[in-house]
C-alpha cells in the first residue's frame, strides 16, 4: 500500500509529474536545454514575484544555503533562528571559516523585526539570514517586516531559506527586499528531491564578484555568469528533474493558480491547528504558526513512535517532534498537492489509535 506522506518532505509526487522524469535524455549544451531553463526562470519569477535571477543548484536546498552564505558574507553574518534550520546557516559559516553570530527568540516564538533591527544598528553585519518557516518547529517568521526593517540597511544583504514554504505561501521577494530566496523541490513544489532554486538580486551578485576564494561547485558567480550567458550550467544540471519542474510549476500556476494554491494550505493548515489546539496544544506562538506544518505538542504523553507505526499499517505517515522534541511533539505537514479530504481522514486515524474525543 502507498503510504501518504504527511512529513514535511520528501511529498507524495502526482504520477503525471513523475513522468517527466522519463521525458528522453538531452545534451546539457544544446538549445533545448537553455529554453527549458528559461521558460524555469520566468516561471520561478512569478512564483517568487521577483525579477531577479534564477538559479538551480543539483544538490538539495542546503547546497544553496552554504554556497550563499560562504559566497555572500564579506564582514559578518547575523543568523536569525527559530529551530534546527535556522541554525544550520550558523553551523555552515562556522565550517567554512565565516564569521557569524546566532540569535535565538525564546522557543515557540518567532523573530521579530525590532530584533533584527537591535542587532544591526551598530553596524557590524552585512548578511541577515531568516528561515521563512523553520520546519522543526512549525513557525513562520514574518519575513516581509523584517524586510522594511533591512531597508534601512542598503548594505546588508537578505538571505532567505523558504524551504518548506515556497509554493505553499506567498513570499514576495522583491516586495520585501529578500537578496536570496531559496527552496528545494522536495517540499511544497511537490517534485521528487535533488534540485535547489534560488533567487539573486543584483547586489548579491555584485557583492559574490568581490569576495574570495569561493570554491568550484558552490560558486554563486561560477552559476550565475553561466545562466546569465545562456541559461545554462558549469556543470551537467539534474535535466530529468527540470523538466518535472518546468511541467510542475505550469500546473501550479495556470491550472490551480498561486492564490487558490496559497488558500488551500492555509485552510489545511487551519484545520490542523483546530484539531490540535481541541487535543493538544500548539507549540508556535499565535500569528506565526506556520501554513506547511503544525507542531502539536503531546501533552497527554502517549508514544509517538508507537503512534506512527500505527498509521503506517493504516496508510499514513506524519512526523514526531524534532530534536528535544522527539516524543514531546509531534508535526503534521501538508504540503504540495495534500487535500483537506486526506487530511481530515488521517485525523480520524489518529483520533482512533489514541482514543480522543
Ligand atoms: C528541508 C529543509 C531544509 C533542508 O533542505 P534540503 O533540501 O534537505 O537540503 C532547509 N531548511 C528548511 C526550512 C527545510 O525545511
Amino acid at each position: 500500500m502507498a503510504i501518504k506522506l504527511f512529513i514535511p518532505g520528501p511529498v507524495d509526487v502526482a504520477p503525471d509529474v513523475l513522468d517527466k522524469l522519463a521525458t528522453p535524455q538531452i545534451g546539457h549544451r544544446t538549445k533545448e536545454a537553455s529554453d527549458l531553463q528559461q521558460r524555469i526562470s520566468e516561471k520561478m519569477q512569478q512564483l517568487m514575484y521577483t525579477n531577479n535571477t534564477i538559479i538551480l543548484s543539483t544538490s538539495s536546498g542546503s547546497g544553496i544555503m552554504e554556497m550563499t552564505i560562504r559566497c555572500l558574507t564579506a564582514k559578518r553574518a547575523a543568523v536569525f533562528s527559530v529551530g534546527a534550520f535556522g541554525d544550520r546557516w550558523y553551523k555552515m559559516a562556522k565550517l567554512n571559516d565565516i564569521p557569524a553570530d546566532v540569535f535565538h527568540p525564546e522557543p515557540g516564538k518567532a523573530v521579530t523585526p525590532e530584533m533584527v533591527e537591535d542587532v544591526l544598528k551598530n553596524g557590524d553585519y552585512d548578511v541577515v539570514t531568516v528561515t521563512h518557516n523553520e520546519t522543526s518547529s512549525g513557525l513562520m517568521n514574518p519575513v516581509g517586516p523584517i524586510g522594511e526593517v533591512l531597508k534601512q540597511y542598503p548594505d546588508v544583504l537578505y538571505l532567505v531559506d523558504a524551504v518548506s514554504s515556497l509554493g505553499g505561501a506567498k513570499i514576495e521577494v522583491d516586495a520585501w527586499g529578500v537578496d536570496v530566496c531559496l527552496t528545494s523541490t522536495q517540499k511544497c513544489l511537490g517534485l521528487p528531491p535533488g534540485l535547489a532554486i534560488a533567487s539573486i538580486s543584483d547586489k548579491a551578485i555584485a557583492r559574490a564578484e568581490a569576495i574570495g576564494p569561493r570554491g568550484f561547485y558552490l560558486d554563486l558567480m561560477n552559476v550565475v555568469n553561466r545562466v546569465k550567458k545562456n541559461y545554462q550550467y558549469p556543470t551537467t544540471p539534474a535535466t530529468p528533474l527540470m523538466w518535472a519542474l518546468d511541467y510542475q510549476l505550469d500546473k501550479i500556476l495556470n491550472d490551480e493558480g498561486l492564490d487558490n494554491r496559497f488558500d488551500r494550505h492555509a485552510r489545511l493548515a487551519g484545520i490542523v491547528r483546530e484539531w490540535g489546539k481541541r487535543h493538544f496544544e500548539l507549540f508556535a506562538e499565535e500569528g506565526h504558526r506556520s501554513n506547511t506544518v503544525t507542531t502539536i505538542l503531546n501533552t497527554k504523553g502517549n508514544s509517538v513512535a508507537d503512534l506512527n507505526k500505527e498509521l503506517m499499517k493504516r496508510g499514513y505517515m506524519i512526523s514526531n517532534g524534532y530534536g528535544d522534541l522527539k516524543e514531546k511533539a509531534f508535526r503534521i505537514a501538508h504540503m504540495a498537492e495534500r487535500q483537506e479530504d486526506e487530511l481530515l481522514a488521517l485525523l480520524k486515524e489518529i483520533e482512533d489509535i489514541w482514543q480522543l474525543s
